[in-house]
């Protein structure tokens, strides 16, 4: 059993956390906060052990009657890994932690992509994480893009991508984030998305643009892609339809918008309600002129969970096929 210890138990850590429990090669050591608050609390009353991530907050714990079992450095003693989902650029500041005590470690989109030996992404390069210390996986938005573009290059001759993203203002629990009523464009461009897309897809050529809404349940991205030979739209949506964590979705059942998607993930019943695949629509999917069109959109708060588990193997080299990790995870958390 590989040992892992999740510092930083935000929206991705809790999920990832979550997702350890459910695997039957590696156990949750425990959790680490940096203040006793309501995620604090969740984290006890799953029976996780939590650990503080800054020692002298100890007191902040003990004057809330929240029981921890020692500080970031006492957790790190008792794992093989640590998957940091510390907010962005943290956890680079947390790596030395991890090297003094000679353990492995998972970083988060947030982070840079020098920070690690290799940005991760299970279909894209698993085998290129295979006994890595230090692997980082791509953002949500990233992993979205990675999962419907990676199928295609098995299939087609591509030229140029162009993908617009509509990014969410805010995660569901950020209430202090925004825009509420207004469009942002994301004046860099062309954004970082692309060039973040070839930390695990090289060879291909991309540019993306990106502006945020006022919503905080999904991204949505709309991507055009020159086809250099005659593939039809039939032969790429049978693709997608063959790629784990890639849903086909048609407005004809319903999903005319992300508020549907996420209707539709509740109900499943998984952890916090979410969709770890990325639903593309099927009915808006087309070919004109050599470029196909599509629209997909992105769960940012848990896309990237299956992945972290996927990384975890690969890193400690537990599954060295990344198919059987990719099966084992779905199974794992319900994706079919
Ligand atoms: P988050 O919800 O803000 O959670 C961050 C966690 O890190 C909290 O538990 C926080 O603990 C802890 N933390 C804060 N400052 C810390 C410090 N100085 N040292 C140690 N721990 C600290 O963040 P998140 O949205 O989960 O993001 C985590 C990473 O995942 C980032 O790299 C982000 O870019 C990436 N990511 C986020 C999303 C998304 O949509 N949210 C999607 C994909 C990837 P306290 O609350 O106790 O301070």
């Amino acid at each position: 059993m590989i040992k892992v210890g999740v510092n930083g138990y935000g929206v991705i850590g809790k999920r990832v956390a979550y997702a350890i429990t459910k695997q039957d090669d590696m156990e949750l050591v425990g959790i680490a906060k940096t203040k006793p608050d309501f995620n604090a609390m969740t984290a006890i009353e799953k029976n996780h052990d939590v650990y503080c991530s800054i020692p002298e907050n100890i007191g902040l714990f003990e004057r809330r009657g929240m029981e921890i079992r020692g500080t970031i450095n006492d957790l790190i003693e008792k794992c093989d890994v640590i998957v940091d989902a510390t907010p962005g650029k943290i956890g680079a500041k947390n790596k030395p932690l991890y090297e003094k005590a000679g353990i492995k470690a998972i970083f988060e989109g947030g982070e840079k992509a020098d920070t690690v030996q290799c940005s991760f992404n299970a279909l894209c390069n698993y085998e290129e994480a295979i006994g890595k210390d230090y692997v980082r996986v791509v953002s949500c938005n990233t992993t979205g893009l990675a999962r419907t573009i990676r199928p295609m290059l098995d299939i087609a001759d591509i030229g140029r991508i162009r993908a617009v993203l509509v990014r969410r203002a805010a995660d569901p629990v950020q209430s202090k984030k925004g825009p509420i009523n207004a469009i942002v464009p994301v004046t860099k461009v062309p954004s970082h998305h692309g060039p973040d897309l070839k930390t695990v897809l090289p060879n291909i050529d991309i540019v993306s643009m990106a502006v945020a809404v006022p919503t905080t349940i999904m991204h949505l991205h709309t991507i055009m892609v020159e086809l250099k030979d005659n593939i039809s739209k039939d032969e790429i949506i049978e693709a997608w339809g063959k790629t784990p964590r890639v849903k086909l979705i048609s407005s004809e059942d319903g999903f005319i918008s992300t508020a549907e998607i996420m209707e539709y993930a509740r109900a499943l019943g998984r952890y916090m309600g979410d969709l770890y695949e990325i639903p593309v629509w099927e009915d808006a999917t087309n070919i004109k002129d050599n470029e196909l069109y599509y629209i997909q959109a992105v769960h940012q708060e848990s896309d990237v969970v299956p992945e972290n588990i996927d990384a975890i193997r690969a890193i400690t080299g537990i599954e060295k096929n990344a198919r059987k990790s990719i099966e084992k995870t779905n199974k794992s958390l319900g994706i079919r």
